[in-house]
């Protein structure tokens, strides 16, 4: 089996799969490749599958599937998986992460000390105790951030058009989480329905100066939407792993805004995650027969 692997892995992976089949890394070999593995960066249209005519098996390491044309795939009898349950922990210590960091006002006071400054005063806190964190999306990862906030003891509720009950969390409606919800996580899939969901309608029905944490996907909002809700404080402060592109367009207005702290899509890369999802793509490929 010849195994193209086309983007960042856990650099015990070649070797690793070297003892189940041939591996290519070189994108150049994608007309010989049976299988491909990919990350986020490869984008698996109908145009590059023109150039890969044994592929039969392409697996993203990770969870969301909207850089893999999965109709396209299907069209050619190409088989898709992902490691879904590898990432969860490592994009919820994320999205916490960025959550924690909003409050304690973490990158205004380390870059204020690296300027030299001194802004004990003028540096008010605030806590995630006893506030309210609305979750929209509730299957693993935000099954796994209500957990650790539950531990911050925070109110944690949830909106997910398929989740009836929740062992953590309380599940309302949209209406009630926007208006009740002092933070806001998104953890729901990139979909026709999420795409652009959250709009200037919803924005509206939103707590003014509400904190949003976005580690799900960027296109989730109607970014002029967001844009507006950001400059009026409508949204007080914007914590986003997640772009429009990787990494976004030079000169995008987010990235010059006050009230957005940002990192870039690194919620899956924790060396912990790039290991396991080593381990599943190994335990895929080992009973895999072409
Ligand atoms: P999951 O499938 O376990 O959970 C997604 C949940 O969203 C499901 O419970 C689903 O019912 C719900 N949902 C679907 N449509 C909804 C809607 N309209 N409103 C509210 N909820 C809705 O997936 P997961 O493993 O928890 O991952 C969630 C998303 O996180 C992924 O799809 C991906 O986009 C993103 N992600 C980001 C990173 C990163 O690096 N930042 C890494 C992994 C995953």
């Amino acid at each position: 089996m010849k195994i193209l692997i086309a983007d960042s892995f856990d650099s015990s992976l070649p070797k690793r799969l070297s003892e189940i089949g041939e591996v290519l890394s070189d994108i150049s070999k994608l007309n010989e490749a049976e299988v491909l593995l990919v990350r986020s960066k490869t984008k698996v249209t109908e145009e590059f599958l023109q150039g890969a005519p044994n592929l039969k098996l392409v697996i993203r390491g990770g969870v969301g599937l909207d850089n893999v044309d999965k109709k396209a795939c299907e069209a050619r009898g190409i088989k898709v998986m992902n490691t879904p349950e590898a990432s969860s922990v490592a994009v919820a210590e994320l999205a916490m992460a960025l959550m924690i960091a909003v409050p304690n006002r973490l990158v205004e006071a380390h870059n204020s000390m690296r300027e030299g400054k001194w802004l004990k005063k003028e540096i008010k806190r605030t806590e995630l105790y006893k506030k309210t964190l609305g979750l929209l999306g509730i299957g693993r990862i935000g099954t796994e951030v209500a957990k650790r906030a539950k531990a911050f003891e925070m109110e944690v509720i949830a909106y997910d058009p398929f989740v009836k009950e929740h062992p953590i969390a309380k599940m309302v409606s949209l209406d009630e989480l926007l208006k009740n919800s002092d933070y806001i996580s998104i953890h729901t899939p990139l979909t026709d329905e999420t795409k652009g969901m959250i709009n200037s309608e919803v924005f509206a029905k939103m707590k003014n100066g509400v904190v949003i944490v976005n580690t799900g996907r960027a296109k989730v909002f109607d970014e002029t939407a967001l844009f507006e809700a950001l400059k009026s404080g409508k949204v007080g402060f914007y914590a986003t792993d997640v772009w429009p592109s990787d990494p976004p367009p030079e000169g995008y207005p987010l990235l010059s805004m006050p009230n957005v702290i940002m990192t870039p899509h690194i919620g899956a890369s924790s060396k912990e995650n790039l290991l396991r999802i080593g381990d599943r793509i190994v335990e895929i490929l080992s009973n895999y027969k072409m």
